[in-house]
């Protein structure tokens, strides 16, 4: 068995909430995902993995850590997946906690390793597994949690409802009058060639972020535009936090403003 040691790290999103956890919930909604939403791709990569530890140097938490053997790929599947699968679903909530713990805080999804790896056997996918379960257990990390949260009633991560954002780019434009002259940030251009999809914060806290977009735009003279509509943010926690319906909602959003502003491309922010 890989011997585990970690500093014990408080997150209420992730402490409290286990404590709610009853094992019904906890093995029906293991069942669940394994069986019933990733059952035929979970069951090859699983069954493949000869466990040569090839993937390994791939992993920056595993070189980062000094190579400890409980920070490599396959020990991240093996100490989730594989122990929910030889203990037939039935762990407890200190179990979800350190699952939680490994895929939110110790695999960033990178998809490194599986470069790697002569099966092609993508960990990364391994640890959203993981992931789907803690996040429907409602064991998230608190602050990601909050990121999901917001997507899902503001569709945007930084809890920046639509009127808001209007209202900073305008002001943005202002900013941006006194060193472009007639400098513009132009909202719902149909026809553009470029989409500009901004990640959340640069409508909240890195506004400046968007201005030097905007000045980049107009100096270059690009044909670009922005929705004033909500699908504007490019940025999707859902997706991290393994909320699966509101990234569908969040991706469908995005994709939605571009067809309605027949735009030929996007480009999105980092
Ligand atoms: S996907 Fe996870 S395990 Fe693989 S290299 Fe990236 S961080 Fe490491
Ligand atoms: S994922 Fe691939 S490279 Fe890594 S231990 Fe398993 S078989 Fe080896």
């Amino acid at each position: 068995m890989i011997k585990v040691e970690r500093r014990p790290v408080s997150d209420p999103g992730i402490d409290e909430n286990a404590k709610k956890l009853t094992p019904e919930q906890i093995e029906g909604v293991i069942r669940h995902v394994l069986e019933k939403e990733s059952a035929g791709r979970l069951r090859t990569f699983v069954e493949t993995c000869i466990h040569c530890g090839l993937c390994s140097d791939a992993c920056h938490y595993y070189l980062a850590y000094k190579r400890d053997p409980s920070y490599s790929p396959v020990a991240k599947v093996r100490l989730t997946l594989w122990d929910m699968i030889r203990r037939k679903y039935r762990v407890d909530a200190e179990s979800i906690k350190m699952y939680a713990r490994i895929s939110y805080a110790e695999c960033n999804i990178c998809k490194r390793c599986s470069m790697y790896c002569p099966f092609g056997i993508d960990i990364a996918y391994l640890m959203t597994v993981v992931r789907r379960i803690c996040g429907l257990l409602g064991v998230v990390p608190q602050y990601l949690q909050d990121q999901g949260n917001s997507h899902m009633y503001t569709y945007s991560q930084s809890w920046v409802p639509q009127d808001d954002w209007v209202d900073t780019a305008l002001w943005l434009e202002d900013e941006l009058r006194m060193d472009i002259r007639n400098g513009r940030i132009p909202f719902d251009k149909e026809g553009a060639e470029v989409m500009y999809s901004p990640h959340s914060l640069e409508a909240k806290f890195k506004t400046n972020l968007l201005t030097n977009i905007a000045k980049i735009m107009n100096v270059a003279g690009v044909d670009w535009t922005m929705p004033s509509f909500d699908g504007w943010d490019s940025t999707n926690q859902a997706m991290h936090v393994g909320d699966y319906e509101t990234m569908g909602m969040v991706e469908r959003m995005h994709f939605e403003a571009a067809m309605r502003l027949k735009v030929k491309k996007i480009i999105t922010s980092e």
